[in-house]
């Protein structure tokens, strides 16, 4: 009955998955993604120049930037810029947002995606580090949140926030990361009730990311993690997808993301052990 059970639940949930999505839904959308000069967010802002969006991107390094907006116009983004800067100042965030106000007047989608580099390694005690990984993970999307706010009301538009399994079960040699991602988690979920108390028209997702072959996280887990990693190109699409189809959450990949959570309120002890066992410790970088 249990077997069952579960594989009602399974087939319930891969049912209600993306099959209504259509590209065309993005076409013509005045997105902003956050961390977008690589990685998952690079990824996200091709998909979205082939759906033909409008593209605002962020990160630091100016030049990058600059390259994926050249890609994205040649991939038919209706139209795409960059703003340079770090999350690590809450004044640039707000500036985010308000040069999506100069350039559209509007607001449909935005990602938070930006994270800051982080090796695997102890918890050494710097609460100075926390403090900054703390802005640029979670206070900045936020921050980022309350400015576009008006502006998504107005549009009946998304938060697209992109957590990690990192966020819903905690993992060792991750405790500044691991601290964000829950944080994420408590703020968005609560955010998330209370505008449908409230009616409000904008929708949260929140992704949940098993690992990603993204070239940060490959050089951050480099023998210390026995995992497979997902492709990223795959995993930006199905946040995407996700986001326009304004989903609670989505799990990537699922099972090796959704399962786990099964184990962890029922059998933490388990579940720690498993994942434990999946760490090389040995190969720790110094
Ligand atoms: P990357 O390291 O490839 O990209 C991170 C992006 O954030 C870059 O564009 C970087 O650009 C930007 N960034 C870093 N620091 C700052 C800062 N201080 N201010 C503004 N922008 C900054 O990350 P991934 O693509 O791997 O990850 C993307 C998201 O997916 C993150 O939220 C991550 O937590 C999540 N995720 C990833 C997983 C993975 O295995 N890859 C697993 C689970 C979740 P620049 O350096 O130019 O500023």
């Amino acid at each position: 009955i249990l077997v069952l059970f579960v594989g009602l639940i399974l087939a319930f949930c891969f049912y209600s998955g993306n099959e209504d999505f259509k590209p065309e839904m993005l076409k013509g959308k005045r997105v902003i993604v956050t961390g977008a000069s690589t990685g998952i967010g690079e990824q996200m802002a091709y998909h979205l120049a082939r759906m033909g969006s409008h593209i605002l991107i962020t990160a630091r390094t100016e030049a990058k930037l600059q390259k994926v907006v050249a890609q994205c116009l040649e991939l038919g983004a209706a139209s795409a810029s960059y703003i340079s800067g770090s999350m690590e100042d809450m004044a640039f965030a707000q500036s985010v947002v308000r040069k999506a106000e100069e350039l559209w007047g509007s607001l449909d989608m935005l990602i938070l995606n930006h994270v800051s580099p982080s090796n695997f390694s102890y918890f050494n005690g710097d609460i100075a580090h926390m403090q900054k990984v703390l802005n640029i993970n979670f206070l900045s999307y936020v921050t980022m949140t309350v400015a576009a706010l008006p502006m998504l009301k107005d549009s009946g538009g998304s938060i697209i926030v992109v957590s990690s399994f990192a966020g819903k079960v905690a993992f060792p040699l991750t405790a500044y990361y691991s601290a964000t991602k829950f944080a994420l988690d408590g703020f968005f979920s609560s955010l998330r009730q209370e505008f449908v108390m409230q009616n409000s028209n904008v929708s949260i997702t929140l992704c949940v990311l098993g690992l990603i072959d993204t070239e940060t996280a490959m050089k951050a887990v480099s023998g210390v993690v026995q995992s497979s990693a997902a492709p990223k190109e795959e995993c930006a699409l199905e946040i995407i997808k996700g986001g326009a189809l304004r989903q609670r959450e989505i799990y990537y990949e699922y099972l090796s993301t959704k399962i786990p959570l099964l184990i962890r309120d029922w059998a933490p002890n388990l579940l720690d052990y498993i994942i434990q066992m999946h760490y090389n410790v040995e190969k720790l970088k110094d």
